[in-house]
């Protein structure tokens, strides 16, 4: 991690008496452990940390230290704000609709997806850490903050959630020991593996029998791809957080590279979701339809011709699966 650009941040961060804390919308758990786990440091550090993620805290992540700190996006942000600072969030837009029309910049970028092009003023970005939740972590041994264990409970659901659990490419050593000093410093990884992976709601249950239901297997058994309906969540009464994790049934499937996951929107549009088992860079798949993400996992989303664009990523897949 560049040790210059790093120290810049911490400088920034520590003049703001009112930072804004940002992540991206459809949060999961890096984005909430993100915004979370820095506002635990700055609250302790003395400063008035402001959370709002788009729709604010869902119940999955209930659990966390602080839950409560975190609000739904404002149309205008309160005068006072001196400090704006965007989390795990690969793109601007990705911010949410509301906060293109504010009038202050982006202060501070702190990110690990390597499409993101840098639209802070500070841009700290660092693909080989595989969550925002373990960026912040060098951070803060840099600067010597102390973390307290509300702040490395978050930073932890950080990585858990953004590794599978310390299972994708990108999980190294590096990530072990972040993730062991952390439960040192006061995460319990048995508790929060319980809150993120084994405490699925029925609505979510159910939502996931009709999205498997839907497996189409292709590419020789290379890749396999999920639908989901827009009256999938009538029928099983969950909501559109609840499709997180509903990729990992496809993809672990032996043999299959690419699992991918597409998302019939009310309004006509598509969400993409795509996974690669290494052989494959699915950030390039996605970016060459205007998405982004990692190599491992990224994705789309298309505004219209829901069902040709779902094509055309079928085809790119195939594609990207011939090459030797
Ligand atoms: P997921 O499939 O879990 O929604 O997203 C996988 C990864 O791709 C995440 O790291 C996410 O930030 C990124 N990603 C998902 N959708 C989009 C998108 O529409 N645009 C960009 N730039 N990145 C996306
Ligand atoms: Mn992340």
């Amino acid at each position: 991690m560049d040790k210059a650009l790093t120290q810049k941040i911490i400088d920034r961060l520590a003049s703001a008496q009112h930072p804004v804390l940002l992540a991206h919308i459809r949060p999961d758990g890096d984005a909430f452990g993100s915004v979370l786990g820095l506002a635990h440091i700055l609250k302790e550090r003395g400063q008035n940390p402001t959370c709002y993620i788009e729709g604010g805290m869902i119940p999955m992540y209930r659990f966390l230290p602080g839950a409560d700190l975190v609000q739904d996006l404002p149309s205008q942000l309160p005068e006072k704000s001196d400090c704006l600072i965007a989390l795990d969030t690969s793109t601007r837009e990705r911010l949410g609709q509301k906060t293109l029309s504010w009038p202050q910049p982006i202060d501070i970028v702190i990110d690990h997806h390597i499409s993101n092009p840098g639209y802070g003023k500070l841009n700290l970005i660092v693909p080989e850490i595989p969550a925002t939740g373990g960026v912040l972590f060098e951070i803060f041994q840099q600067a010597a903050w102390k973390i307290t264990p509300a702040a490395a409970t978050c930073l932890y659901t950080g990585l858990t959630t953004d590794t599978g659990s310390f299972r994708y490419r990108g999980t190294d050593a590096h990530t072990l020991h972040a993730a062991a000093t952390l439960v040192e410093l006061g995460a319990d990884p048995s508790e929060i593996a319980k809150q993120c992976y084994l405490s699925i709601t029925h609505e979510r249950h159910a939502l996931r029998r009709l999205v498997s239901d839907t497996i189409s297997i292709k590419d020789n058994k290379k890749s396999a791809f999920l639908t989901i309906l827009p009256d999938f969540y009538k029928k099983s009464g969950a909501k559109s957080e609840d499709t997180e994790g509903i990729i990992e049934d496809v993809f672990s499937i032996q043999g299959v590279e690419v699992g991918s996951l597409f998302e019939f929107m009310p309004d006509g549009g598509l969400r993409v979701s795509l996974r690669s088992k290494g052989k494959v860079d699915v950030n390039s798949i996605a970016s060459s339809f205007g998405g982004g993400g990692h190599k491992a996992a990224a994705g789309i989303r298309f505004a219209k011709d829901a069902e040709k664009n779902r094509d055309l990523v079928l085809t790119a897949i195939t594609q990207a699966l011939s090459k030797p």
